[in-house]
């Protein structure tokens, strides 16, 4: 099975990703320029704390351009329906094709996916069977990003010793204290935004409930047997290896095929 490459026509979704890739660059040019190279050489901290921005800034990016370009379950046109499974199949109103229940039609995509959790602007892309996985790594590593950054802005400003080597009026001169607040602004944004969507994530993962499920079905009781927790979010990532599921350079494959079929009441 190789990688299937999943492209979006949307400039709305363009704008929000490009914005996001703005504030991941600004970030990566800012960051190790104003504040971890200069202490670096007055050795106010390790090469250590300039290798773990380098390997958070490097995650993030991949698990975003990952969950961007990935297939979130997108249904074959003429898909092989077992016999055994065609009571838990459903046909789509809008593009009147058979998918399994509790895929969702995206209008901004214009096909059916898979246990859809809900289109997402910022990566550009449908959330859904394939790619929730890397819509949660992109989450966990945005948020360790920007509370290390924050962390980074807060030493730099208020806590490490003052520069020798960086002339005072050349420091002011470059807008270095004004690329500091807006780092610190940036980071506080992205932890803020991150938190509440990553929770939400995680507790619908945790009910195994996809977040147009909770929508539709705020007035009545979701009727699937209670998974534990290990299971839901292993069926997400696609491993039961805990390790794994932090990983982005890997090739995802579903835990048991059938599993939303069987369980679907
Ligand atoms: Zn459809
Ligand atoms: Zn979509």
């Amino acid at each position: 099975m190789g990688l299937r490459i999943h492209f979006v026509v949307d400039p709305q979704g363009w704008l929000c990703m490009g914005l996001i890739i703005f504030v991941w660059l600004f970030n990566l040019i800012t960051i190790p320029n104003v504040i971890l190279f200069p202490r670096y050489e007055e050795e106010h901290i390790s090469v250590g704390a300039i290798f773990c921005f380098y390997i958070l800034a490097f995650l993030c990016i991949i698990s975003l351009l990952r969950a961007s370009i990935a297939d979130p379950g997108r249904l074959p046109e003429n898909p092989k329906i077992p016999i055994t499974e065609r009571d838990f199949w459903e046909l789509c109103n809008k593009c009147n094709m058979m998918r399994p229940k509790r895929s969702h039609h995206c209008s901004r995509c214009g096909h059916c996916v898979r246990k859809m959790d809900h289109h997402c602007p910022w990566i550009n892309n449908c959330v859904g069977e394939d790619n929730h996985w890397l819509f949660l790594q992109l989450c966990f590593y945005t948020e360790l990003l920007s509370s290390y950054v924050l962390l980074l802005d807060f030493c730099h400003c208020y806590y490490f010793e003052p520069l020798n080597k960086v002339n005072l009026d050349l420091f002011v001169f470059r807008h270095e204290l004004a690329l500091t607040r807006i780092s610190t602004f940036m980071g506080l944004i992205m932890l803020v935004g991150i938190t509440g969507l990553f929770y939400t994530q995680l507790i619908g993962i945790f009910n195994d409930t996809t977040s147009i499920e909770k929508m539709a079905n705020c007035c009545e009781e979701i009727s699937r047997p209670r998974k534990p927790w290990q299971q839901t979010f292993s069926e997400v990532f696609g491993t039961r290896w805990k390790i794994l599921w932090f990983i982005p350079f890997r090739q995802r494959r579903p835990l048991r095929v059938p599993y939303h079929f069987a369980n679907h009441v």
